[in-house]
């Protein structure tokens, strides 16, 4: 079975270094927010090219503790609206109502799965204060339009980095996860934001901690979300080989893109540029669950990201009976082919051959 996706396999080279990590950790005595975690830090925003990184304790909460930072600054308030594409995984939608503001739904590009920055505008309202941008399964989303619209509407960008460690031009504050299955990922949950706005990163050095900057006296009304020195020992000796595995997955996509032919698979645009870390391959299919049964006869595994959209899930019953038409379309056909680094030649050859059989 070619494994969709392997993680005992990626983190196999490190595991020497691991075990060294671990020994160097409980030599040290101090497990939460050290010296691994500030190396880390300053190593990741380096990395984005960001002022500032603060590792939190995962994706979800880095998403939350901007919002709520922002709130700290005045710059947004409770009951404002955040647009956001209405394909995005759930994690953006709950983090903005996590932090008591509202999410306003845009529909996707078909093409790109990313956000329709055409239809952005005619949400916009007087209670309209940010935009949320997903850049969806590794994509960057149209960021000069999206950046001219924000301008024009004094709106803020928060960007839902989750799925695109690596992708140029994030320029924005970002939201990252490391959970293990993303494209830098520890051993278990972990999370960052990258900023520019030194006021932001002030506010949320100390958010992340109980709202306190000196110990037992709090500023802000806080929570914990703190990354533990193993896990960001782990992603010190992961992050330097970043660049080399987005650029596996980037060959395994050129191949993917150049050699399946089936009318009945329907590829993902990419420009072939660096704006696309591949986090997944998803493709369109009229019959999915005909196409994922052949490949699971064939010891293909694959995965549906993602197979209910947000405003059709129990959660959201008020929403149930909107209509957003291409978010729909986009989650009845996607499937996700196996695109990780760890994949050999032998398996795309196969994977390949076989999608052209079907
Ligand atoms: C994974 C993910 C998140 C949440 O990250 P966690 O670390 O799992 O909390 C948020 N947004 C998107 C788009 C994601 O893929």
């Amino acid at each position: 079975m070619i494994s969709f996706l392997d993680l005992k396999k990626i983190n196999e080279p490190y595991e020497t270094a691991f075990q060294q990590k671990l020994k160097s950790v409980l030599e040290n005595g101090w497990y939460i927010l050290g010296k691994e975690v500030e190396t880390f830090e300053k190593a990741f925003a380096e990395y984005c090219g960001a002022k500032y990184c603060i590792v939190v304790g995962n994706g979800f909460d880095a998403l939350v503790l901007i919002f709520k930072g922002y709130i700290e600054l005045g710059k947004l308030q409770k009951g404002d609206e955040v647009i956001v594409p209405a394909n995005t995984y759930i994690a953006s939608i709950l983090a903005i109502l996590q932090a008591d503001l509202v999410p306003v739904l845009v529909e996707p590009k078909l093409e790109t799965y990313n956000i329709n920055p055409d239809l952005i505008q005619e949400k916009i309202t007087s209670k309209t204060k940010a935009i949320l941008v997903v850049h969806l399964y590794g994509q960057l989303a149209e960021m000069e339009k999206i950046n001219e619209i924000a301008e024009k509407n004094n709106l803020l960008i928060i960007q839902d980095s989750a799925q695109s460690h690596g992708v140029e031009n994030q320029k924005s504050t970002a939201a990252y996860s490391f959970y293990p299955g993303k494209n830098l990922g520890c051993l278990g949950d972990g999370g960052a934001i990258t900023t520019n706005d030194s006021a932001l990163a002030k506010v949320l050095f100390t958010l992340r901690n109980y709202g306190s900057e000196k110990k037992y006296y709090n500023e802000y009304i806080g929570v914990n979300s703190r990354l533990d020195e193993l896990q960001a020992g782990f992603l010190n000796l992961k992050l330097p080989n970043l660049d080399a595995d987005n650029e596996k997955r980037r060959a395994i996509a050129r191949r993917y893109l150049s050699e399946i032919k089936n009318e009945k698979i329907i590829l993902p645009f990419w420009n072939f540029s660096n704006n696309h870390v591949f986090h997944l391959f998803v493709v369109r299919t009229e019959n999915r669950e005909d196409l994922q049964h052949y490949l699971s006869e064939n010891n293909i595994q694959t995965v549906i990201h993602y197979p209910v959209p947000p405003h059709k899930q129990n959660a959201f019953q008020e929403w149930n009976h909107l209509s957003f038409p291409i978010t729909e379309k986009i989650h009845n056909e996607v499937l996700s082919l196996p695109i990780s680094p760890v994949l050999t030649e032998t398996e795309i050859d196969f994977i390949i051959e076989i999608l052209n059989q079907y």
